[in-house]
C-alpha cells in the first residue's frame, strides 16, 4: 500500500495527490455511455421502461426479462450461465436450459402449494441451483430473499423469522448445521427444499427428484411493475436487520445502470465476484447481465489469487465487477503473479461496496491494463447510483459522478452529523463541504419500504430526498468523494455489519454483561469487527475466555463474528444508557476522548 493521505477506513483522500486517468478517444467512442452529457440531458426512466419486453399479455416479471424474453430474440444474443465448480471443470447452462429449469422449479413450488406473494429464502453458495431457484420463484410470483451462506445460525434464524419465509432452499449440509436446530422456532417455514439427495433428512423436499418430476413448461405469474420481487436484509445501527423490499420494475434500473456504469452489453463475459447473498450479487450477478444477454460467470470457489487470474484469462472475461477487499488481496500477492496472464479480453473493471483506495485504481491500470472504476450504491438504492464510467476521466479515490436519471446531492449537516432538516427543508452543502449524501426519490429500483417498519422507512426521507447515511463531498465537476458513514455500521471485507446484532449475540454468552462493537481499521478488509466486552462478576478476563468468546461468536454469527475481543471494566454510555460506540472508536484510534467530533477530522 502506498503512503500519503489515503486510507482504507473511509477517511478523506486528497484529490490532488492522485493524477486523474484520462481515456483515449477510442475508449470513449466504444463506450456505452460515450456521450455522457447528452444522455444525462435526454434520459428518462419512462423511455428505459419501454425497453422492457413485458410479459405476453401484460405485466412485468424479472425472470421473464432475464431469460425467457431472449428465446425469441432475433439477434441471438441470449444469456447463459457458466459455472465453475470449486472441484474444477465447468458447466454451461444456455438460455433454454435456464428457462426450462426455472419453469420446473416454479412447478415444484406450485406442487407444494406455495402461492404468489409468499417469501422464499435461499441459503446457497454460488451454484446453478441458486440461479434456477431464484428465477423459478419469481416466475411463481414469490418474493426472493437471498441469505449470505457464510452467516452463522443466528443471523439466518433472525432473517428467516423476520421474512416469515414459507420456503427455504438450501443444501443438506447448511440445513443440518444452521437450520434444523432452529426449525421449530420458525412456524411460518412450511417447506425446506434441499438441493442434494440425502435420504436420512426428515421433513425436507429433495430438489433433484422434485425437478425430474416437474414439467418444463410454466405460465409465469402476471406480476406488475410494483409487485415485490426481492427482500434484501441490511444492517442499521440499532434494532433488527432492515428488510429492504424491491419490486419487479427495479429491473429497469438494473439494466440501464449495468449498461452505463459497467459498460455491459450482449455477448460480454461478465464476472461479478459478489456473493449472490448480497444485493450486488443479485442485481448485477444475476438480473442485469442475464437481461442484457451476457454470459454470467459464477465461481463456486473461495478467493484464490492464482485461480482468479486464471479465470480472467481462460474464460476471456470482458467485464469484471469486484470489490476493494478482493483487489487489495490481489495486490498483496504482488505484480509478478499475473505477469504471464493474458488479459487482452478485459475491457472494463469496476469495484463497489467500500472505499476503494487510489492505489488500487492505479494498480489496476498498471497490472490489469485497465484502471479500476469505483462506483457507489447501497442495498436500499437497488442499483448503482454514482460511478466512474468507461467514457470519462477516472479520479482515483472518487466514486465518480451520478448516472443519468440519478439526481444526487450532498446535504448540510446538523449537530447529530446527519442532514439538517429545518421545518421540513434541507440545504445543499457547498462544493467541497462534507455532508450527507442524498438522492432525489423516484428511481425504479429504490426500495419501496422496510418490511413491517414503515416508520423506519419514512425516517430515511426528508424534503423529497432519500438520505443515504453516508458522508461525502462533491468537487466542482460533480465527482463524489466518500468520507465515511454517518452512523455506526461497520464495513468489513465489503459486508455491512450491524454492531447491535453482534453485541446481542455476544451477550447470549453467560460471561458477558455488556458489549460494544465497532469497526477497527484494517489494511485489507477496510475494517475488522472488534468487540469491547464487560464481564459478569466471577469471570476472569484472560486468553482462554477470549478464545472461548471468539469461538462462540463465530459459531453463532459465522463470517460477521468479531475478529478481536478486548475486555474492559466498563463501557461509555450516553445519558439515556446507550453504549457510545463513537467514543470507543475514538479511543481505538488514539484520538482525544471527550471530543467525539474529532472522529470526523480523522476521516
Ligand atoms: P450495502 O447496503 O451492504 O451494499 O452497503 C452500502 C454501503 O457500502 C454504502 O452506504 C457505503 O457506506 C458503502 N459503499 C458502497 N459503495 C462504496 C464506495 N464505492 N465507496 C465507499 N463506500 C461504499
Amino acid at each position: 500500500m502506498g503512503t500519503g493521505s489515503s486510507h482504507h477506513d473511509g477517511r478523506t483522500v486528497e484529490p490532488a495527490q492522485w493524477a486523474p486517468i484520462d481515456k483515449s478517444a477510442a475508449d470513449i467512442a466504444r463506450a456505452n455511455l460515450a456521450d455522457f452529457a447528452r444522455v444525462c440531458r435526454e434520459f428518462s426512466w419512462a423511455a428505459e421502461r419501454s425497453q422492457l419486453a413485458g410479459l405476453p399479455g401484460g405485466g412485468v416479471n424479472i425472470a421473464y426479462e432475464a431469460v425467457d424474453r431472449h428465446l425469441d430474440d432475433p439477434t441471438g444474443s441470449a444469456p447463459s450461465l457458466r459455472w465453475l465448480p470449486a472441484s474444477g471443470g465447468c458447466t454451461t447452462l444456455g438460455c433454454t436450459d435456464l428457462v426450462s429449469s426455472s419453469n420446473r422449479f416454479a412447478n415444484v413450488l406450485r406442487s407444494l402449494g406455495v402461492r404468489r406473494g409468499e417469501r422464499m429464502c435461499t441459503l446457497l453458495g454460488r451454484t446453478p441451483d441458486l440461479y434456477i431457484s431464484t428465477l423459478g420463484a419469481w416466475k411463481a410470483g414469490c418474493v426472493v430473499s437471498p441469505l449470505f451462506s457464510a452467516f452463522g445460525p443466528e443471523p439466518v434464524r433472525q432473517r428467516l423469522a423476520l421474512a416469515e419465509a414459507t420456503t427455504l432452499v438450501t443444501t443438506a449440509a447448511y440445513y443440518r448445521r444452521k437450520v434444523a436446530p432452529i426449525r421449530d422456532s420458525l412456524p411460518a417455514l412450511r417447506h425446506v427444499i434441499v438441493t442434494d439427495t440425502e435420504a436420512d433428512l426428515p421433513a425436507v423436499v429433495e430438489l433433484p427428484s422434485a425437478m425430474t418430476a416437474a414439467e418444463p413448461e410454466f405460465s409465469i405469474v402476471r406480476t406488475g411493475f410494483e409487485d415485490p420481487a426481492l427482500l434484501h436484509f441490511t444492517s442499521g445501527t440499532t434494532g433488527t436487520p432492515k428488510g429492504a423490499m424491491h419490486v419487479h420494475g427495479a429491473i429497469v434500473a438494473h439494466r440501464a445502470t449495468a449498461r452505463f456504469a459497467l459498460d455491459l452489453r450482449a455477448g460480454d463475459v461478465f464476472w461479478c465476484t459478489a456473493d449472490p447473498g448480497w444485493v450486488t450479487g443479485m442485481s448485477y450477478g444475476v438480473i442485469a447481465p442475464l437481461s442484457l444477454g451476457a454470459t454470467v460467470l459464477s465461481d463456486e470457489a473461495e478467493f484464490d489469487p492464482q485461480r482468479w487470474y486464471d479465470i480472467l484469462t481462460a474464460e476471456r472475461v470482458s467485464v469484471w465487477y469486484t470489490a476493494p477487499t478482493a483487489l487489495r488481496m490481489l495486490m498483496r500477492h504482488g505484480d509478478e503473479l499475473p505477469s504471464g496472464t493474458d488479459l487482452s479480453c478485459l475491457r472494463f473493471v469496476a469495484s463497489v461496496g467500500e472505499p476503494l483506495n487510489p492505489e488500487a485504481v492505479v494498480w489496476g491500470e498498471r497490472v490489469l491494463g485497465r484502471p479500476v472504476h469505483d462506483n457507489w450504491w447501497q442495498t436500499e438504492t437497488g442499483a448503482i447510483m454514482i460511478a466512474n464510467i468507461a467514457a470519462a476521466q477516472v479520479r482515483p479515490g472518487s466514486m465518480g459522478r451520478p448516472l443519468p436519471g440519478v439526481d444526487s446531492t450532498v446535504l448540510r449537516r446538523g449537530a447529530d452529523g446527519r442532514a439538517a432538516v429545518v421545518h421540513g427543508t434541507v440545504t445543499p452543502a457547498e462544493v467541497g463541504e462534507v455532508g450527507e449524501l442524498a438522492l432525489r426519490a423516484g428511481w425504479p429500483s429504490m426500495c419501496r419500504g422496510y418490511l413491517n417498519e414503515p416508520g423506519r422507512y419514512a425516517k430515511a426521507f426528508a424534503d423529497g430526498w432519500y438520505l443515504t447515511g453516508d458522508l461525502a463531498r462533491r468537487d466542482g465537476d460533480d465527482y463524489y468523494w466518500f468520507v465515511g458513514r454517518a452512523d455506526d455500521v461497520i464495513k468489513s471485507a465489503g459486508h455491512l455489519v450491524g454492531p447491535f446484532e453482534v453485541e446481542s449475540a455476544l451477550m447470549a454468552h453467560p460471561s458477558v454483561a455488556e458489549a460494544g462493537v465497532i469497526g477497527t481499521p484494517d489494511p485489507v478488509a477496510g475494517e475488522l469487527v472488534k468487540a469491547f466486552v464487560v464481564l459478569r462478576p466471577g469471570y476472569n478476563p484472560g486468553e482462554s475466555l477470549r478464545s472461548e468468546l471468539t469461538a462462540f461468536g463465530r459459531r453463532m454469527l459465522g463470517a460477521v463474528a468479531p475478529k478481536q475481543i478486548e475486555f474492559v471494566d466498563s463501557l461509555p454510555h450516553t445519558r439515556s444508557g446507550k453504549v457510545m460506540r463513537r467514543l470507543l472508536k475514538a479511543r481505538e484510534l488514539g484520538l482525544p476522548e471527550g471530543d467525539v467530533s474529532t472522529l470526523e477530522a480523522a476521516r
